[in-house]
């Protein structure tokens, strides 16, 4: 047995804490954007996509502590911080109710070749921290990024449900009908690949759907 450290800091943890301690996670400059509406992140889909609920737990600094923890999340391979990140943020979110009324968790997919080369979507585990607090069920299945090279079977079915960048797509146009879904990034920064997702989701009849991110550049 070796101590396990801070992803962020260094120091130590002690027995209740997991990849992060409660000083640097406490340190996290908060939006409180839960208790916001018509705020920062709603307002950059307005007049373009509908969208229910839209939150960004954090703010996003450059070469900020918080910053630090996304880089391991993201290219250190520390995926349980993601999942401790949701956490934290799915505790005060369950506490507030804001997502009561979703009905599925929907993590924003990689590109096929990223998630090969990382060997996971750090997406997901900020989702599956999330979903175990505000315990909805999470779907990875129904929303794909398309790949160049789909194959020409799928051709025709997939095209009659491409979003207008192309980018995402649905798998089955029916999987999100009259859903209420929350969709769930790590940092948003212009809000165009959210977008995107939502123009996908968009193809499901009287689907609702509400953004979550851990994070907001500013
Ligand atoms: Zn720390």
């Amino acid at each position: 047995m070796y101590p396990e450290l801070c992803a962020v800091c260094g120091e130590a943890l002690v027995r209740q804490e997991q990849h992060i301690c409660m000083a640097c996670l406490n340190a996290f400059p908060q939006t409180g954007f839960h208790t916001w509406p018509g705020n920062e992140v709603e307002r950059r889909f307005w007049g373009k996509v509908p969208v229910e609920r839209g939150i960004a737990f954090f703010y996003y600094d450059k070469e900020s502590a918080l910053q630090q923890a996304i880089f391991q999340l993201k290219y250190r391979g520390e995926k349980e911080l993601g999942t401790v990140l949701g956490r934290y943020a799915g505790t005060a979110l369950a506490e507030a109710g804001v997502y009561d009324a979703v009905d599925v968790i929907v993590p924003v997919p990689l590109h096929p070749k990223k998630r090969a080369k990382r060997g996971y979507n750090q997406s997901e585990w900020i989702a599956r921290g999330l979903a175990e607090k505000i315990n909805k069920p999470m779907d990875t299945e129904h929303l794909a990024h398309q790949t160049e090279n789909a194959s020409q079977t799928h051709k025709s079915l997939f095209d009659r449900y491409l979003n207008m960048q192309g980018v995402f797509a649905l798998t089955d146009p029916l999987a999100f009908a009259h859903k209420h879904v929350l969709l769930v990034d790590d940092v948003i920064t212009t809000g165009s690949t959210l977008e995107a997702c939502i123009q996908a989701l968009l193809h499901s009849p009287g689907v609702k759907v509400s953004v979550f991110a851990l994070a907001m550049a500013h």
